[in-house]
């Protein structure tokens, strides 16, 4: 580097995409990042960072940044404003539609990407400020789903794993994972793993992982339950269940036998609705009923689906009856999606309260109102509606006026075209955002501009549990604001501010989460400070002590629960009916997800980055069968068509084996993709189900 532009200083962040959790180190001239580079002292990444680490600095610096609220005027155009007037204009509207309306027609959504700190104060100052029900984040839209099973199964919504467990399993088995794109940093992982491990993945697409991998299991999509079913009975007729394990720490077992038994999940049945070899599910449940460590992972191909939370307590289940749990290089482990969506999870007081706490449960409400001195009826004793219940809720015309934080919804909720239909039912929308040309927020009326990661400080929590330090490394530019700021300033304007006397910054705020959370199975009241989290290099949640402090924590060592009885349940229901299945008319089962790992999700930053543009390409693209091509007269390149009920769009064909005859696969990033997707969730998490629903390909030309 040229004199001028060589460091004086480092600091470390944790990066603001996956829910890794790398830590990079950040290089700064005189306290602003010119530069960064991987942490090789932090024991999640060890020195790695895959692309969209190594450009976090680049979206910072894009042209379309927010940088002054502007509010939509009277020619229907969004025009800059002081934060006086935008202040002025939100408290104003709100209240309007609060009194006419009641205060249950306002809502929010948030994210999994902003601090914990600023997601409690959200909820905080949305519910008992400003006496709003309804706000959900946009994590609904990725990990719901394994918070419900993991709270019916566990008794508290527990992942047990630490990264560890993936350099110590024998067996690791991948469920509609694409770990080496969605988390190239836990794959990684693996690859450090020394004991030669067999990695089997189940999914329905040959992804890069399934190629990397020992096996490849293609099944029929969405038969992974049915699959998981299949291989308990297996377990259980073949002696490879542990039974000691069971009867000690495992309550249904019996319920669970007699259900596997008498229901349809003999092997032929099942590899016949799987489209698995016998001799293939054989092996699989002889590899796990015999695995000395066997770990099982899952992301985004469980989760996402109508009957997500069933499939994700199969998956349990496996652990379960064999003992897999508590012990190094084992586990059910579901991989969380955003940079802080296990914060989420835990302090984001939405559906929940804070730290674990419920909004049903008196004892609870009056617990978190000592701790917050704060009057207990002002905290809601009603759980929140959920983001597709929020979305219904203003197709019906309950929901007058919706904030948005830091998420673009109208890029990535299920059937796009009637989240921006419906829109027009709001009075107002307001969006808060580090960006003005989201999707989101070029519909608003009202924009909030927003710092972003490397603008503010907090904490996340990653997919491990491990709570780690973010930091300000640079201003934001113009006049854009921490979250944490704009929603002090809105309790101010609003006049509850005296409610948050004490959050006075981001630290204030974690240290009130420590003390809200003592008690609970997230208990991290062994924390004192944040030189606490930096001095240890992350620590994982429950710390009651730090003299606890150890650098790899695993639950369930003690094979003691959270049900009153200590003992996990094992959770079972018969498979659903696939709500849109491919027919006639719609012969293809059209496949959603991540295309790459150099971007991520709606391209809202790292479609800011040069580097990462070129690593990916820059329009829509189809993965399409080579026979399926040739029966649609499709070459490579070509335009097609895809349809389903929902929408209409192009794309460009791309011929691959990757996917199965009757099966395509759209890369999620692109803004048109959702117009396809069917509108149905799994009905315990309210996930909605983007993995599977029915289109129709056809050559552009025939349009
Ligand atoms: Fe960031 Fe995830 Fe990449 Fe790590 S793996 S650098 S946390 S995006």
């Amino acid at each position: 580097l040229p004199t001028t532009r060589q460091p004086d200083a480092v600091t470390e962040a944790i990066c603001g995409y996956c829910a890794t959790g790398c830590s990079l180190k950040l290089h700064l001239k005189n306290g602003e990042a010119i530069n960064l580079s991987a942490d090789s002292e932090y024991p999640v990444n060890i020195g790695m960072a895959c692309p969209k680490g190594w450009e976090a600095l680049s979206p910072l610096e894009a042209d379309d940044r927010a940088t002054r609220p502007l509010i939509r005027n009277s020619s229907g155009e969004l025009s800059p404003a002081s934060w006086d007037e935008a202040l002025k204009y939100f408290v104003r509207t709100f209240k309007d539609i609060g009194e006419q309306y009641g205060t249950d027609s306002l809502a929010w959504l948030s994210t999994g990407q902003i601090p914990s700190e600023e997601m409690a104060y959200l909820g905080a100052l949305c519910k008992f400020g400003i006496g709003m029900i309804h706000g959900d984040g946009n994590t609904r839209q990725c990990m719901a789903t394994s918070v419900a099973a993991y709270k019916e199964s566990f008794g508290f919504d527990a992942p047990p794993y630490t990264y560890a467990d993936f350099e110590e399993s024998d067996v690791i088995i991948l469920t509609g994972s694409n770990l080496c794109i969605t988390h190239p940093i836990m794959w990684q992982r693996v690859m450090r793993n020394k004991r030669n491990p067999k990695i089997i993945v189940i999914d329905p697409r040959r992804t890069e992982t399934a190629m990397a991998a020992t096996q490849h299991l293609p099944l029929q999509p969405k038969s992974d339950l049915v699959l998981f079913y299949g291989i308990a009975r297996l377990l259980i007729e073949h002696n490879w269940v542990d039974q000691a394990y069971v009867d000690a720490n495992v309550k249904g077992y019996q319920a669970l036998k007699q259900f596997l038994l008498e229901g349809p999940y003999d092997l032929p049945t099942v590899a016949r609705c799987s489209g698995l070899e016998e001799t293939d599910l054989f092996d699989l449940a002889r590899t796990i009923g015999s695995g000395r460590r066997v770990s099982l992972w899952w992301t985004m191909g469980v989760n996402q689906s109508y009957e997500g939370t069933r499939v994700a307590q199969s998956i349990i289940n496996i652990a379960l009856l064999t003992g897999n749990i508590g012990k190094p290089g084992t586990g059910a482990n579901s991989i969380t999606g955003q940079c802080n969506a296990m914060g989420s999870r835990l302090f984001s007081n939405s559906t929940n309260l804070l730290g674990g706490h419920l909004f049903t449960n008196e004892t609870h409400r009056i617990k978190v109102a000592n701790t917050l001195g704060i009057p207990v009826d002002v905290i809601p004793d009603q759980n929140s509606w959920a983001y597709d219940q929020i979305i219904d809720g203003i197709e019906a015309g309950k929901i007058k006026a919706l904030w948005v934080v830091a998420t673009n919804g109208a890029h990535s909720w299920i059937h796009q075209n009637r989240f921006r239909k419906i829109r027009k039912k709001l009075d107002c929308l307001v969006v808060q955002d580090m960006y003005h040309t989201t999707e989101t927020a070029e519909i608003a009326d009202l924009v909030l501009p927003a710092a972003g990661w490397g603008e503010k400080e907090g904490t996340f929590i990653n997919s491990e549990r491990r709570i780690g330090r973010i930091r300000k490394v640079r201003r934001a530019p113009g006049e854009a604001l921490a979250d944490f700021h704009i929603f002090q300033l809105i309790a101010h304007y609003w006049g509850c501010g005296d409610l948050f006397k004490e959050w006075k910054t981001p630290e204030d705020v974690f240290k009130i989460l420590t003390r809200l959370s003592k008690g609970q199975p997230c208990d991290i009241s062994g924390i004192e400070n944040y030189a606490m989290i930096e001095k240890a290099g992350g620590i994982q949640w429950p710390l009651r002590d730090i003299k606890d402090y150890a650098r790899e924590r695993r639950l369930f060592e003690d094979g003691k629960f959270h049900h009153a009885d200590q003992r996990a349940r094992l959770v079972f229901e018969a498979p659903r009916t696939m709500p849109e299945a491919p027919d006639n008319e719609y012969p293809f089962m059209l496949l959603t997800g991540r295309g790459t790992s150099s971007q991520w999700h709606t391209q809202t930053r790292t479609g800011k980055s040069a580097v990462l543009k070129k690593l990916y390409p820059q329009g829509v693209y189809l993965e399409l069968n080579p026979s399926d091509a040739e029966k649609l007269k499709v070459k490579a390149d070509d335009t097609v068509t895809i349809e389903s009920r929902r929408g209409r769009i192009t794309a460009k064909a791309y011929l691959t084996g990757s996917v199965s005859p009757g099966q395509v696969f759209l890369p999620m990033h692109y803004a048109m993709v959702n117009q396809l997707t069917h509108n149905s969730v799994d009905s315990y998490s309210r996930q909605p189900s983007y993995k599977a629903c029915a289109v129709n390909v056809f050559s552009a030309k025939q349009n």
